[in-house]
């Protein structure tokens, strides 16, 4: 049984890069039928808020990536981490340290000065007197010689001379644990297989890895994601755009674009671009994700966006774009059938931003008339024409976009005219302008009575 975990910690909204390896985890658990965990590492009590586990939550449910086991919350585990310090000190494999900060420091700048590389001297790694009322850490007491090496399954064999890695400190002078040691304590007791994470966290990995040795764990597997750039290759930032998941969803984007986008940022499956989530959870492999860092583009999300509103039912679309109105002062139900509304927009709407945006002339009986393209198409010659289209309408019984394009046809033929006479001016009397959806679309979405009533306002 595989066993995945994603473990964030809470001290800010869930970013593009956090969300895409909590993706990573829960496609991996769901091809392999495995389990998927969350855990809240709120261990730093001072950065961590409920507001952030709440942002965190909301993000991974947006994105349909759901946890079999959790949230846990590190916060309540210290008992455990407590019980593990204990029983690592009782083996010897941990020991108090009583030097000061000031000693520290001291010890610190000395090394600088002869030009070593500071680190723990282990100067309590041998005492014997372990006196609890002095102030004190728990150190870990690491190997000092030898190699630590892992096989990444991105990176490949990653090793650590154990002389470069410091002893420990597993818990603070005022007795809470560290992060290093907290984070082998829950995959080990949670039964975690592989670990996938960013790759910031490639140098934790060895002292991770000599922990679980110490507590007699089998040692997980690791990945480490490498993380996402901007466009001018730097770490992706906010300088470069949202950075939030939740702002992608508040800017008009759907989930399933999104998963798609951040999957394929690092991962790929020969030239194939659109994956489903069924794909997905078919073709990931961990294996297939590359060693370097992706670079964020957005106009490739906005292109995925776009495909999939184009997929989408008209009906899904419309549920979505309710807040999207509302938010501009639009009544959806004061106007007409949103699915229709929507089905006219779908080609032209790279976001449901630009579909709201796109749909506020259905809401607008006085809808305002683009300058330019009135005086160019509300004009002696086409008001006439509209205003026997409009009793042409009315006499019209099918209001199909078929009934509607036979009834158009009909008239330009009774007229002897040709569309381009007529069309501008029917859209900008309808729309507002000429650059709108397709006119039988617009007339079916808007019905009988509010087309006749905005074609006669147009001539009056
Ligand atoms: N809490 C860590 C983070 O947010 C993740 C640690 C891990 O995955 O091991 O970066």
């Amino acid at each position: 049984d595989v066993r995945l975990r994603f473990a964030p910690s809470p001290t800010g909204y869930l970013h593009v890069g956090g969300a895409r390896t909590a993706l990573f985890n829960w496609l991996l658990a769901r091809k392999q039928g495995g389990t998927f965990i969350l855990r809240i590492e709120d261990t730093d009590v001072a950065r961590s808020t409920q507001e952030s586990v709440d942002a965190i939550l909301q993000g991974m449910e947006w994105l349909g990536l759901d946890w079999d086991e959790g949230p846990f919350y590190q916060s309540e585990r210290f008992p455990v981490y407590r019980e593990f310090v204990e029983r690592l000190l009782a083996e010897g494999k941990a020991y108090r340290c009583y030097c000061t900060p000031e000693e520290l420091e001291a010890r610190r700048e000395q090394a600088m000065k002869e030009g070593r590389k500071p680190k723990y001297d282990g100067t309590c790694r041998e005492l014997d007197a372990q006196d609890a009322d002095r102030p004190f850490v728990v150190r870990f007491r690491a190997p000092r010689e030898g190699v630590t090496a892992f096989d990444d399954l991105i990176k490949g064999r990653i090793a650590f001379n154990n002389e470069e890695l410091d002893d420990l400190i597993i818990q603070r002078t005022d007795g809470t644990p560290t992060y290093n040691f907290v984070v082998v304590i829950d995959d080990a007791t949670m039964g975690i297989t592989t670990v996938i994470r960013g790759d910031d966290h490639i140098n934790n990995t060895p002292r991770q890895i000599l922990l679980y040795e110490a507590l007699g764990y089998p040692v997980p597997r690791f990945a480490h994601v490498p993380m996402i750039l901007g466009a001018d290759k730097t770490r992706l930032s906010k300088r470069h755009g949202a950075t939030s998941v939740m702002a992608y969803r508040d800017m008009g984007f759907l989930p399933e674009a999104m998963v798609n986008y951040l999957v394929r940022l690092g991962w790929s499956h020969g030239d194939e671009e659109i994956f489903s989530r069924q794909d997905l959870v078919e073709k990931f492999t961990i294996e297939a994700v590359g060693k370097s860092a992706g670079v964020f583009n957005p106009d490739k999300l906005l292109w995925l966006n776009h495909h999939y509103i184009k997929e989408s039912s008209p009906e899904r679309l419309a549920e979505l774009l309710v807040p999207f109105l509302r938010e501009r002062g639009v009544d959806p139900s004061a106007g007409p059938n949103l699915p229709l509304v929507v089905k006219t927009l779908q080609e032209r709407s790279r976001t449901l931003v630009e579909m709201a945006d796109g749909a506020l002339f259905y809401y607008r009986s006085d809808v305002s008339y683009d300058e330019e393209a009135a005086a160019k198409h509300l004009v002696p010659g086409t008001l006439p024409l509209l205003a026997s289209l409009a009793e042409k309408l009315d006499a019209c019984a099918d209001f199909s976009h078929s009934g509607l394009e036979a009834a158009f046809k009909e008239f330009i033929a009774e007229k002897g005219i040709k569309f381009g006479q007529l069309g501008p001016a029917v859209r900008v009397s309808l729309c507002g302008g000429t650059a709108s959806p397709g006119i039988y679309e617009v007339v079916e979405a808007l019905g009988k009575d509010e087309t006749l009533r905005r074609l006669r306002r147009a001539v009056a």
